[in-house]
Parts: C-alpha cells; structure tokens; sequence
C-alpha cells in the first residue's frame, strides 16, 4: 500500500511539474501571464487527476501481477504433478521397478541404440507354494524381498522391470557375457541368502531360476526373449536355483 502510494504520488507530482513547465512555456508565448489562480490550478488539477488516476492504475498492475504469479504457480505445481503420475505410470505399484510395457519400450530403445547387453529373465522358483503354504500375503513379502536383493545384485544404470506376477527382468546395459553371466550369478545368491522368516524363527528358503542372453548384432527384442526364456526353462528343468547365461545364437 505504501509502495503504490509513493508510487502514484511520484506520477502526480511529475505531472505539476510538467504542466508547470507547459503552462510557463506556452502562456506566455500566447501573451498571457500566470498569475495565482493560475498556480493553484497548475498543481491543484494534476494533483487531483494524476494521483487517484495513477494509483489506481498501480493498484490493478499489482493485481495483475498477482494473477499471474498465482496462474504460474498453479502451472508449475500441474506439471510436477504430471510428471509425477507420468512416472507413477511407469512403475510397478508394489516393487517400484518397471511395469511390463515400460520395461520392454527400454529393453526396445537400448536394444536400438547399441549391440552390446544382456537381458536377464528371473523367476521366482515354486512361488505358488509359499502363496498356499503362508497366504498371499506373506507372498508379496517374500516377492518384495526377492526384489530388494535383485536390486542390491546389479550394478547401478541396470534397468529394472517386474514383467510378470513373480518374474523379474534385468537389462544389463552394455554388459557382456562374462559380465552377464557375474551378475545372474550374484542375483542367484543375493536371493539365497534371503532369511525369510513369515511366521516364527524357521526360515523360508527362497530361491529364482535365472535365464539371461546377451545381445549380438542384429537380435531383436523377440530373440533375445525367447532366447532368455529357453535358458530359464532349462535351468528350471535343471532343478532351479540355477542361473543360465548364453548369446543368442548358443540359446536359440
Ligand atoms: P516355478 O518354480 O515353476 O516358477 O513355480 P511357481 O510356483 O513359481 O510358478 P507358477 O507359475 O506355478 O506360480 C506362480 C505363482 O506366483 C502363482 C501366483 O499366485 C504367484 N504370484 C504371482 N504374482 C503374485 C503376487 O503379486 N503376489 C503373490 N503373493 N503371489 C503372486
Ligand atoms: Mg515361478
Ligand atoms: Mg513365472
């Protein structure tokens, strides 16, 4: 309020000095003089016109203002908003990892942009039988622990997805076979230390079977898949608790 008045005071009082200034330059050239009615109406009128006409102005300059911080605000809090339900979107709602949909579409853009990384198929092993023997969900707790050493396992720019109820996808960028078949192996292991203990102090064991393949030139997402999922089915029919690493070519 302060500031507007001063503001508007400092229009008013510019506005007598310029019709000051006018009236002492053309009323004379006219052949007229400015006497002291003249002085009065030379700082009275401006006074009375400027002043409440300029803080009025002011007044809805501020609103206006306003308006439009407050329309920028609402805007930046909708585009957080946005993204954050755009990535909500992306996720599994119980892991946190990558949907299904997501987590091909990354396996797809990697897959483009390069020839070299492995994808990993991990699958619960026998996971209907905790479901049965503890309830569901006692399940999703063993599947969250199964997820929380699956994470602890890759190494950090591994993209995650949960591409099924109790499967796992891992896509090792840029990994090869050596690599791949490190970090399948640590997965295996990182699950097998899992002391699950649902209900007292026995302890549940949990166990995944691992397919992965590593990419060569010209696989597409469908051959690595199959290839990861014949590796899977094998070392399921193995025994389980198995983890199998091949190149496409070796897999198919
Ligand atoms: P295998 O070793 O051959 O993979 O045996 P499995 O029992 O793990 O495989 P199967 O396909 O027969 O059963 C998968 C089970 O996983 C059955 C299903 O109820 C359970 N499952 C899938 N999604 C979820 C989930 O979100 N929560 C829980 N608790 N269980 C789930
Ligand atoms: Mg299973
Ligand atoms: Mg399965």
């Amino acid at each position: 309020m302060y500031r507007l008045l001063s503001k508007s005071a400092a229009v008013a009082f510019a506005s007598v000095a310029a019709s000051i200034l006018l009236a002492l330059i053309v009323v004379p050239a006219l052949g007229g003089v400015v006497d002291g009615t003249a002085w009065v109406m030379l700082v009275m009128c401006p006074l009375a016109i400027a002043w409440p006409a300029s803080a009025y102005m002011f007044w809805q300059g501020d609103k206006l203002k306003r308006a439009h911080d407050e329309l920028a605000r609402a805007h930046a809090e909708l585009a957080a908003a946005h993204s954050r339900l755009e990535e909500k979107s992306k996720r599994d709602p119980m892991t946190g990892m990558l949907n299904r949909e997501t987590f091909f579409q990354a396996l797809d853009r990697t897959r483009r942009r390069s020839d070299r990384g492995a994808l990993l198929i991990i699958d619960a092993d026998h996971f209907k039988k905790i479901n049965d023997s503890f309830g569901h969900l006692t399940g999703d707790d063993a599947l969250l622990e199964i997820a929380a050493a699956i994470r602890r396992a890759v190494r950090a720019g591994d993209v995650l997805g949960r591409i099924g109820g109790e499967e796992f996808g891992a896509l090792l960028v840029g990994a090869t076979d050596d690599e791949a078949a490190r970090v399948a192996e640590r997965i295996r292991h990182e699950v097998e230390l899992i002391r699950f203990r649902p209900v007292d102090e026995r302890t549940v064991p949990l166990t995944v079977s691992i397919g992965g393949t590593v990419c060569g030139h010209d696989t597409t997402v469908s051959d690595l898949m199959r290839a990861a999922d014949r590796r899977l089915y094998e070392a399921k029919s193995r025994g389980r608790n198995l983890a199998i690493v091949e190149p496409v070519a070796a897999a198919a």
